[in-house]
């Protein structure tokens, strides 16, 4: 069993100072019942505890670190910046070169905006798809997280497809209700959504692979249906790519299943590690974005130097190859859970996209929300004790997935599902 000694003493001080003693509810470990773990270091795969326990690292900070921990190339490109300056809230060229990639890239951007955050970046878009189609609902889809700005802080209303509710007090009703909530990859309730509020629809967004209720994938023509349905209304397609852009594909999510969205926003690997986001899109609708059109949006520190040059770093490390690769770990990964949980004869459900990798304690399929539910979750919190004990760091909740980086070894990876055989042999003791 780790000491964990430090880490208690650093939650209960933290508390008197910070809500909940944490600035991200989810670091706080309360669906797996443990005190969070404070971290010091991390160095290529592994991160290290201010106890001093090392752990394979699979959170990469929820998404971004696709190349490990403090990668030289990273770290030293951002030391020669740092020296230089952090901020000038003017343009500098890095910006520039950060756009550029992404567009070379991405098959539906051809011109991008950079913001601070993944929320930053879908708030944005969705401004926009209003501002653009002058219309005023959206649709998203139950399950799907996309920031915590008020209009996308909505659970299902009852029924399908229907208006929505506020998730969290101080989400106003009114605002609520502009928001439509149907069944991830289920076609006919946007098509019902459509029929009912149709003319009054911006946009529909979604997670291309959803990411936020476990890992989900799209299933076959859902994508391209989605495309259809959009186009035939007049509204836009948005895909949130904050968790799946340049992690599933080098060309993203769009390119990966060949549908290009109208908009797209991204977040975590764009910024290497540091606090980025970004929208972008086809140049018509773009335009419409200040100072070339009318719509607003700013930003004190948005491309700052720092957070460009880790993007820029972490992008340049990802060539198609090392995409291959990420899929050759994310299949040897998953397929090393799934003997382990038939082994054991645990009812369990692995989706993969890429180097997504979610588990769920549910007999399958898993294609929504409401299957995910099914989750048995104080069986995961147990997993998750066992997972950690062992020195192996998975996202501390059932409905997030494992991130693979590049610099995770096949050891590391034998070890994980070694360590995973090991702790479901415990959980049917
Ligand atoms: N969209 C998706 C798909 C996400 O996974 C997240 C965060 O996890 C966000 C948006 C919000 O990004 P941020 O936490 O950077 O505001």
């Amino acid at each position: 069993m780790p000491n964990y000694e430090r880490s208690i003493a650093a939650f209960k001080e933290a508390q008197k100072y910070i809500p909940g003693g944490v600035n991200s509810p989810v670091r706080a470990f309360k669906s797996v019942g443990m005190n969070p773990i404070y971290f010091e270091r991390g160095q290529g795969s592994k991160v290290y505890d201010i106890d001093g326990n090392e752990y394979i690292d699979y959170v990469a900070s929820w998404g971004p670190l696709i190349a490990g921990h403090a990668h030289p190339q990273v770290v030293e490109a951002l030391k020669k910046v740092m020296e230089k300056g952090t901020s000038f809230g003017a343009p500098t060229e890095i910006e520039t070169a950060l756009a550029k990639l992404v567009v070379e890239r991405v098959p539906g951007v051809e011109i991008v905006r950079m913001v601070n955050s993944g929320t930053e970046a879908t708030m944005s878009a969705l401004r926009l798809a209003r501002g653009y189609t002058k219309r005023n609902k959206i649709i998203k889809f139950i399950g799907s997280y996309h920031g915590h700005a008020d209009f996308l802080l909505i659970k299902a209303g009852s029924g399908v497809a229907t208006l929505g509710l506020p998730d969290s007090p101080g989400v106003p009703e009114a605002t609520a209700q502009q928001t439509i909530t149907v069944p991830y990859n289920e076609l006919d309730s946007v098509q019902l959504a459509f029929e009912r509020y149709g003319d009054d629809i911006a946009a529909v967004i979604l997670e291309p692979v959803a990411g936020n209720m476990g890992v989900v994938p799209p299933v076959a023509g859902f994508l391209e249906g989605l495309r259809e349905i959009t186009k035939k209304y007049g509204a836009l397609l948005i895909f949130d790519e904050v968790m799946t852009g340049f992690r599933v594909d080098y060309a993203c999510a769009q390119g990966k299943y060949g549908v290009i969205p109208d908009l797209t926003c991204f977040g975590k690997v764009i910024g290497g590690g540091l606090p980025v986001g970004a929208y972008g899109g086809r140049k018509e609708i773009m335009d419409q974005v200040a100072p070339v059109g009318p719509i607003y949006q700013a930003g004190t520190l948005s491309g700052n130097p720092l957070a460009m040059t880790a993007g820029y770093e972490t992008l340049s490390l990802m060539t198609r190859e090392r995409y291959e690769e990420l899929e050759e770990k994310g299949a040897y990964l998953a397929e090393g859970l799934r003997r382990n949980a038939e082994k054991h004869g645990i009812p369990c459900t692995i989706n993969r996209a890429g180097s997504m990798v979610g588990f769920f304690f549910t007999e399958g399929p898993v294609t929504n929300f409401e299957q995910a539910a099914r989750s048995d979750l104080n069986r995961f919190a147990r997993y998750f004790q066992l997972m950690v004990e062992q020195g192996v760091y998975i996202p501390p909740s059932q409905f997030e997935g494992m991130f693979i980086s590049i610099v995770h070894t096949k050891e590391d990876l034998d070890r994980t599902i070694a360590a995973c055989d090991k702790a479901l042999a415990t959980l049917v003791k």
